[in-house]
């Protein structure tokens, strides 16, 4: 990629888009072409081909999805599934009939069997049951890594794909019905404080384990593999540690300054017992992640006040 090349970010206001947005122009690169959702419905064929044949980008960071936590995911199947698929179907192959020279696929680790061998390597794609609360994502998703590697073998189109573990950072989601743990244990211990509530609940036993990439570390990772990764494999995104729900909690906790207790809500569902990347192959790529937990939660917290300051 030179830094006139013309860059097309699909879903540019997201989590991971936005955090690529930034990396790309402190990376210097001059030439990003984005839509809002309002001027490209991404799920409507014929408005992402004109978009393409117009436009005509150069490379492709497919990072517009459906996406959102435990609790979205199991009770909007339909949406899950139909807008994923179709997102990403477009866009694939409009950016292949108008000659992109190179795509990049975003998945996640929730594709991977839910009692897959820990850490998952990404040879353990398709070897196994999906969690069940996730798993309409989980197929869409799994057949945009296939369409890329179809469109490698047959057109010989460069689509590559990256597996991000679960991310966090500035710009999340913080809806408590749709969003991922960690900013809603920020928004959940933010609010407690503020209100002097005597407890936070966390949802499940506490006992699962994740793995937390923030999304800057995602976004220079992207960036790296566009520029030196050219392959049919897809590669694992994250830091190759994980933690339990609990710790989350505490760490959490203590980075919003909260003091009361924690409280576990068993009735709410565990999901998978634990997912935690291998990260051997993007280690022997090159590339590392850089930013601690511990600094990139207390980084999100104040992004996430000053956000509530701002409004
Ligand atoms: P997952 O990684 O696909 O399971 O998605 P989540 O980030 O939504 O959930 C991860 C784990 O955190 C699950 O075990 C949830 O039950 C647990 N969890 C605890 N409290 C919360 C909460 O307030 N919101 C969410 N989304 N998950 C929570």
């Amino acid at each position: 990629m030179n830094p006139n090349a013309r860059i097309y970010v699909a879903g540019h206001r997201g989590l991971v888009g936005s955090a690529i947005c930034r990396a790309l122009e402190a990376g210097g690169y001059r030439n990003l072409v984005t839509r809002t959702h309002a001027e490209l419905d991404l799920t409507d064929q014929a408005a992402v081909r004109a978009f393409f044949e117009e436009v005509r980008p150069e490379y492709v960071f497919l990072a517009a999805a459906r996406v959102g936590g435990i609790l979205a995911n199991d009770t909007r199947p339909a949406e899950f599934i139909r807008d994923n698929l179709l997102i990403q179907t477009n866009v694939i192959d409009a950016a292949h009939r108008t000659g992109t020279r190179k795509l990049l696929f975003l998945g996640s680790s929730c594709i991977y069997p839910k009692h897959a061998p820990q850490p998952i390597k990404e040879e353990y794609l398709l070897s196994g049951p999906l969690e069940p609360t996730n798993e309409w994502y989980a197929v869409a998703k799994i057949a945009g890594i296939k369409m890329c590697q179809a469109y490698r073998r047959q057109y010989g189109f460069d689509a590559i794909c990256a597996m991000p573990t679960n991310l966090y950072g500035p710009g999340d989601n913080f809806d408590l019905e749709t969003s991922h743990v960690l900013p809603a244990l920020i928004r959940k211990f933010h609010e407690a404080k503020e209100s002097g509530a005597p407890s936070v609940t966390v949802w499940g036993t506490g006992t699962p384990r994740r793995e937390f990439l923030h999304v800057d570390d995602l976004a220079d990772a992207c960036l790296f593999l566009m520029q030196h990764y050219e392959g049919e494999e897809i590669v694992n995104v994250g830091v190759g540690e994980d933690i339990s729900i609990g710790e989350l909690a505490e760490l959490i906790r203590q980075a919003v300054g909260y003091t009361g207790a924690v409280v576990f809500d068993t009735t709410k569902p565990d999901g998978t017992p634990r997912k935690l990347l291998d990260v051997g192959r993007i280690h022997a790529l090159g590339w590392r992640a850089r930013i601690p937990l511990a600094e990139g939660i207390r980084a999100t917290v104040e992004a996430y006040v000053d956000s509530l300051a701002a409004a």
